[in-house]
Parts: C-alpha cells; sequence; structure tokens
C-alpha cells in the first residue's frame, strides 16, 4: 500500500474554466467567476456579502483591519489551531489571549472565554476544528453582553452546521479557505464573509487597496481613489474559474466524504468501544454537523500516538499528527501569560489526522483501519 495524507480532487471542469477565463480577456480580480462564486455563497448559506480572497489567512488579516485592531487590544483565541487564527491579529499590533480545547473535542471551551474577557478585549475567534461547530449561541450570547467582535475561523468548515444554521453565517465576520487540502479547493485561495452590514464598504475598500474603486464600477461614484487602508486581497479569475468548477460539485464531493467518514468511524468504533479504550474517534456535540472535513483519532499518550503513526507509514499509510500548542511556540511563549492549556496540550499530544479525500477507494480505508487495529 502506498497511501498519501492528502491528494487534491478535480471535478474535471477545472482547466476548462481557466481556458475560458483567459479566452474572455480579463485575468484580473473581481471579474465574472468571482461574482459567480461570491454569488453562490451568498445563496446558499445567507451570508450577507461574500468577498474572494487569496487564501484564508488574508481573509483573516482583512477581517482583523475591520476589527480596528490598535496595539494593546486582546484577541481571545484557541490555542489549539493554525497559526493564521492569530497571526492575522498579531500583525495587526494586538495581544493573543490564548484559550483551551474542550475535553469533549478540540474547539475553544465557551464555558471558559467569560473569564479570560478584559477591558481591553476586543475580538473573539472561534475556529471550527474538522468542520465541527463550537458553541455560538453561547459565544454570542459573551459577545454581546461585552460588545465584542466574533470572528469564525470556519477555514475548514464549509457546509457545515450549527443549529441548521450554516458555519461562516453567525459571527460579524468569517474566513473559510479553499487551499487544497480543504474540501472544496483552488490551490491557494480563501473567502471574507461579512454579516454585519456595518462592515460591508470598509471591506470592498480594504480589498481593493484602499480604493473605492468597486463603486466606481457600479456606478455610485464618478471617480475612484486612494479612501482607506488595505492590499491586493483578490485572487485573479483564474483561481475563480478554478473555484467553480468546484462549487459546481459541492454535493457531490460533500455526500463522498460523509460516506467515507462514516466507514472509517464504524470500522474503528470496535477499537473506540473495547474496555480500556486504545483510542477515542470524533466527538460530535448534539448541536453540530459533520461536513467530513477529517477524521481523526485520539491515542491515550503522546508515545501511543508516535507508534501508531510509524506503525501506519510502514505499511504504506501516510497519517499525521495535528497542531502544536500555540502558546507555547517559539514565537509567542514569551508573550504568553503563563496559564496552562491542558486540553489543547493533550490534542497536540495524541490526536492523530488519517488519509481523508474524494479518491480514497473503500478497501483501502478499510485496509487502513485493519492497520489501526493489528497495531493494538
Ligand atoms: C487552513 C487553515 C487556515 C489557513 O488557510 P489558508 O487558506 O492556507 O490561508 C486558517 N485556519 C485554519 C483553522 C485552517 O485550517
Amino acid at each position: 500500500m502506498n497511501i498519501p495524507f492528502n491528494k487534491p480532487h478535480l471535478t474535471g471542469k477545472e482547466a476548462h474554466y481557466m481556458y475560458q477565463a483567459v479566452a474572455q480577456g480579463k485575468l484580473s480580480g473581481n471579474g465574472a467567476f468571482t461574482k459567480k462564486c461570491q454569488q453562490f455563497f451568498e445563496e446558499r448559506y445567507g451570508f450577507k456579502k461574500c468577498l474572494l480572497t487569496t487564501s484564508c489567512t488574508d481573509a483573516l488579516e482583512m477581517a482583523a483591519i475591520l476589527c480596528d485592531i490598535q496595539p494593546g487590544d486582546e484577541v481571545i483565541v484557541p490555542s489549539y489551531t493554525f497559526v493564521s487564527s492569530a497571526l492575522a491579529f498579531v500583525r495587526a499590533g494586538a495581544k493573543i489571549v490564548f484559550a483551551d480545547s474542550m475535553a469533549s473535542n478540540p474547539n475553544i471551551d465557551a464555558e471558559k472565554i467569560e473569564s479570560l474577557i478584559t477591558l481591553r478585549t476586543k475580538v473573539i475567534v472561534p475556529v471550527h476544528y474538522a468542520g465541527v461547530a463550537c458553541d455560538m449561541d453561547r459565544i454570542m450570547e459573551i459577545a454581546e453582553k461585552y460588545n465584542l467582535i466574533v470572528v469564525e475561523d470556519a477555514a475548514q468548515a464549509i457546509d457545515s452546521y450549527y443549529k441548521d444554521r450554516p458555519l461562516g453565517a453567525i459571527g460579524h465576520l468569517s474566513a473559510f479557505s479553499f487551499h487544497e487540502t480543504k474540501n472544496i479547493i483552488a490551490g491557494e485561495g480563501g473567502m471574507l464573509c461579512i454579516n454585519d452590514e456595518r462592515f460591508i464598504r470598509r471591506a470592498e475598500i480594504i480589498w481593493e487597496k484602499g480604493t473605492n474603486r468597486a463603486e466606481f464600477f457600479r456606478g455610485e461614484v464618478n471617480k475612484y481613489g486612494w479612501v482607506d487602508t488595505g492590499s491586493s486581497f483578490l485572487p485573479s479569475e483564474v483561481i475563480a474559474a478554478f473555484l467553480w468548477a468546484q462549487l459546481e460539485h459541492l454535493d457531490e464531493i460533500q455526500s463522498r466524504r460523509k460516506h467515507l467518514w462514516e466507514l472509517y468511524h464504524s470500522n474503528l468504533s470496535s477499537l473506540a468501544l473495547s474496555p480500556n479504550s486504545l483510542i477515542a474517534l470524533p466527538g460530535l456535540p448534539e448541536y453540530a454537523t459533520n461536513n467530513a472535513h477529517m477524521f481523526y483519532l485520539v491515542c491515550n499518550s503522546l508515545e501511543e500516538r508516535t507508534a501508531l503513526i510509524k506503525h501506519l507509514k510502514d505499511n504504506g499509510v501516510l497519517a499525521v499528527f495535528h497542531y502544536l500548542s500555540l502558546h507555547s511556540s517559539p514565537y509567542y511563549q514569551e508573550k504568553h501569560d503563563g496559564r496552562a492549556l491542558p486540553e489543547c496540550d493533550h490534542y497536540a499530544d495524541c490526536l492523530v489526522r488519517l488519509p481523508m479525500y474524494y479518491d480514497l477507494k473503500e478497501e483501502e480505508l478499510v485496509e487502513i483501519c485493519n492497520v489501526i487495529s493489528s497495531a493494538f
């Protein structure tokens, strides 16, 4: 066996639409394919306004600008997440106050957020790990009570729901990723969703290098110029064309991934149920749906995880661990306030991700599960 951890899935129309974008002679951003993608998301999920970006990291940087982060402002971020969830705010001068995960899944523990709030707190960044919703009612309630902005890091959370509400539609702002490791891909790509209308006009300006170019092209102003800060956050039409080919097959991609996820779950459940259970399977809170972004296991110790990854590798299967705790990272540990975040450290030590991609064959998946069983 030789099974990679990830394989980007192509729907077949990507090159065709990219060629169309080229033939139309409009290669820069905010053209026909960009508008089609943005409209797709607005209509399907009810996001108020969507702007494609060159990455989720960029969308988070736009969010940090929109939140008007000033040096010393505090932003609450889970420690068990990708660097970008914190970095975008650090670049704007924020101090990151890291929050711990829940015992039942790696998401931020909403019950512990309130104790982290000070007079300088400005933003909460819930990260929907593995596409599984954070407790958004609780988080929005806290945000309202203390007048905070909520930026959902929905990088992994496309087509996933919290109590029938799409993730990314609940916070004031949210950011998605179309990196090749996500469910829907564009190579590198992302999207900022603006659900609070207060931010829409300024978001468009920041997106287009601090100019009111979008208003000019809609005929709302008769010339455009430099009106605010910003950067070149928009992707070219070639990227948007690729993304469109993926979006046309979103339901098919999702149903295939969910099928594989269920197959993993049923094949591995006996290991998780055994008397002194050897692994824990992903926990899905009753308020969350599953978008099958990822299938992970939680081992009992770092040693057991290291042994399991090696055993899989020896049998031709590439399984990988995930985040290292950001609060003890070389870049931030000096600035962290010293609080221990034990649940986060537990996932950093014990979580392992299994191969999960559209083109993974059922036989391969069953074989992976057999290799895992044989490890114990
Ligand atoms: C992938 C990911 C990002 C970064 O996405 P890019 O599009 O690569 O910038 C940010 N946050 C989380 C939680 C992610 O999984």
